[in-house]
């Protein structure tokens, strides 16, 4: 079992398998990245899946590809699969912008992918170009239709801004409820690569869901998840995620792993180490204390603050693996 110097528990790895992406969220990149890792200098799937191998041993037990947009890199069934194989019912997850869903879901789920996030900020075309820079939505509407029809289970991510898409919030929150897929609103985390943006805070997406329903907030099934829950009168449960919260990391199960093999023991934490000679010694014994040397890094709390003194990050999203 991996437990850090602050006692949690920690067996949730997300794995980035790309900085690259297809979209230009203004929220989470710069229009041009300042430069893309070169491609020689990513791990290949079988290194991730060595370094993935040493975690699951010592008690990883749900992991989540990322990105960047993961469905960017070529063969992620085949990598999906080595986990699935290595270790059967394993929580295996994918986070994405949907784009590429409907030619790559039915790979991805024979390969054995359980669940699926899609990032979903708009219902409106224009304002789905405006946010991404690319007219994206209906590809992205098709692929989470698609990806329902065939049994992923779906759960849908919306960064609520104020002046792009702060009326529609009611609306994709009843998209999502008549699917029956799961809504988590991502309080907007400010860092030095977005736009000049103005996120929502909790408080606010709240007054706009009660302008229709009553909701009260209710205990998450899954203590260790980063999202407070609400459940409307009529039964539906939406989520939203507030890292500007003070407990907002007690409970912090993750470590992240970069496509280049830097291993992040916080999302918007610098400290990070690599495991790519170790793995490609294949010295796994070194492998492994990299990683115990990462959990004893990982700090109490993030570095964000909402107040003055609080630090921007300057690490994106799409560099960590969001
Ligand atoms: N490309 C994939 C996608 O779009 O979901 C995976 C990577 S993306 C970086 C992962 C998640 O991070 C998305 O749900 C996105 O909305 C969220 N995200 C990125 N930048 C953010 C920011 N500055 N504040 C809040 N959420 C952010």
């Amino acid at each position: 079992m991996l437990i850090d110097k602050h006692g949690r528990k920690v067996n949730y790895l997300r794995v980035s398998v790309t900085e690259r992406c297809n979209f230009r969220c203004q929220y989470c990149m710069p229009e041009k990245p300042f430069s893309w890792v070169p491609k020689e200098n990513l791990l290949s799937y079988e290194d991730l899946f060595e370094f993935i191998k040493v975690g699951i041993d010592q008690g990883i037990d749900k992991v989540r590809i990322t990105g960047g947009e993961p469905l960017l890199r070529k063969g992620l069934d085949g990598f999906i699969k080595m986990i699935a194989d290595y270790k059967p019912g394993i929580d295996l997850a994918l986070t994405t912008n949907g784009f590429l869903l409907n030619e790559t879901a039915q790979a991805l789920k024979d390969a054995g992918l359980n669940r699926i996030n899609i990032s979903l900020d708009s219902l409106k075309s224009e304002v789905a170009h405006h946010i991404a820079q690319k007219d994206v939505l209906q590809k992205v509407l098709d692929g989470i239709e698609l990806a329902s029809k065939i049994g992923l289970k779906i759960k849908i991510n919306t960064v609520p801004m104020k002046g792009v898409n702060d009326t529609e919030l009611l609306d994709i929150l009843e998209y999502c409820q008549e699917r029956n897929f799961p809504i988590r609103f991502i309080e907007y985390m400010e860092n030095s690569h977005a736009n000049d943006l103005k996120g929502m805070k909790t408080h606010e997406i709240q007054e706009i869901i009660s302008s229709k329903y009553t909701f009260e907030q209710v205990e998450s099934k899954d203590p260790s998840s980063p999202t407070t829950d609400y459940k409307l009168n009529n039964g539906y449960v939406f989520g939203v995620i507030e890292p500007y919260k003070d407990d907002f990391c007690k409970s912090c199960n993750r470590i992240r792993l970069t496509a280049e093999g830097m291993l992040i023991p916080c999302l918007y934490f610098e400290d990070a180490l690599s495991i790519k000679e170790a793995i490609q010694d294949k010295d796994i014994k070194k492998a492994a204390s990299i990683l115990q040397e990462v959990l004893d890094n990982k700090p109490e709390k993030n570095k964000w603050s909402s107040d003055d003194d609080g630090e921007v990050s300057t690490r994106a999203f799409y560099e960590t693996g969001g």
